[in-house]
């Protein structure tokens, strides 16, 4: 069980500088997001485009300003708990119980959901036998690439991580690669080299081909595809890989009893506090009259759920307000040296 004084739920932009904000009032926070990597939208949607509206930041990409969000959080030593959703939150006592899918638990005063768009998930195949095999022979990313080493492997799909995954794993299994379209869509230099590869025998490619179902009692023995007159065909497989993008999911956060506005949460723009107290809701996931869906109205929707949150942490203390340029105790924390 881990506690601390605000669970932050998404580290997407909104999130990481949440963190900043609450460190530097001398708030410990936790941070939680369903995806490997930390950055939502701007590292898993548009890394390399580049943005031209971030305060004092004439162009920045994706990429970069996440990086710098990490930098500027450095000094607080946050922990990122990723890979992990959160599912279920409840109250105990003074405090909010927060469950995720590995059944971690965090007991904190506060939360705040910088949730975006909802949690990032696979699309997955709709076909017989998919829920048996989930994450035992069905999976639709890969953490660990030599469970594959040796075995039969089915890749679905025609873009980039299909035909990266595809290449990729040649190298130590027996690929698959099948696409319900002739033409890939990913990039053409990886299209050219998975060509060049079926042309040297090290890759099958099955076009155009779909799933119909996946066959097996405890593991996976075969896959059936069929083609577009329906015409099917049996294929032996250890495993199954399916490649067609993310889908973006309110998921869990519609289950928390908190006022929903279509797939929004609506806040006091006082303190972004939602319905309930202690629940702060900021970035693309929050409205009121007025929001804007941009990463600079959630850099200061977070400083201010962030104040709010000291009074829930810190009851029998009084908050000031301080400029980091003067305050002692925010240089502290954030590390800075004196130069006299
Ligand atoms: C192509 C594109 C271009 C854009 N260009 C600009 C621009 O130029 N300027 C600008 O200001 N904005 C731009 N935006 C919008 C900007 O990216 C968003 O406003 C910003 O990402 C919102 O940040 P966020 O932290 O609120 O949410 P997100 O970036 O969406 O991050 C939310 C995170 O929460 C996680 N999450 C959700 N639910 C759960 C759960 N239950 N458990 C665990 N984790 C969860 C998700 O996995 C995700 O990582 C652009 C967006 C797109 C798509």
């Amino acid at each position: 069980m881990i506690k601390t004084d605000v669970l932050i739920i998404g580290a997407g932009p909104v999130g990481l500088f949440a963190v900043h904000q609450l460190g530097i009032i001398g708030l410990k926070s936790e941070v939680v997001d369903n995806l490997d990597k930390v950055g939502g939208q701007c590292i898993e949607l548009y890394p390399d485009k580049p943005i031209y509206d971030v305060p004092a930041m004439p162009e920045c990409t994706g990429e970069s300003l996440t990086k710098n969000l990490l930098e500027q959080i450095k000094p607080f030593k946050t922990n990122f708990h990723l890979n992990e959703r959160v599912e279920e939150i409840s109250k105990d006592k003074d405090n909010w119980k927060i469950i995720t899918n590995k059944k971690k638990i965090f007991i904190a005063p506060n939360i705040i959901i910088a949730g975006g768009v909802g949690s990032f998930e696979p699309r997955k195949f709709s076909v017989k036998g998919e829920e048996k095999f989930e994450n035992k022979g069905i999976f639709y990313s890969i953490k660990d690439k030599n469970l594959f080493k040796n075995k039969k492997v089915s890749i679905f799909g025609g873009g980039d991580s299909a035909l990266d995954w595809a290449i990729e794993l040649s190298k130590i299994s027996e690929v698959i690669l099948i696409h319900r379209r002739n033409e890939f869509r990913g990039a053409k230099h990886s299209s050219e080299i998975v060509r060049k590869l079926e042309r040297e025998k090290k890759i099958k490619i099955k076009t155009p081909f779909q799933i119909d179902s996946v066959e097996g009692d405890k593991k996976i023995n075969s896959i059936i595809i069929k083609d577009e007159s329906g015409k099917k065909e049996e294929i032996k497989t250890d495993f199954v890989l399916g490649f067609f993008g993310l889908i973006m999911k309110l998921g869990p956060i519609a289950e928390w009893g908190l006022n929903l506005d279509k797939k929004t949460i609506p806040v006091n723009t006082e303190n972004f506090q939602t319905n309930k107290t202690g629940i702060f809701a900021i970035g693309d996931i929050c409205t009121y009259p007025g929001k804007l869906k941009l990463i600079l109205s959630g850099f200061h929707e977070g400083a201010l759920a962030a104040r709010a949150c000291f009074k829930l942490a810190r009851p029998n203390e009084k908050y000031r307000f301080e400029f980091t340029t003067t305050s002692k105790n925010m240089q502290e924390r954030l590390g800075v040296k004196k130069s006299d």
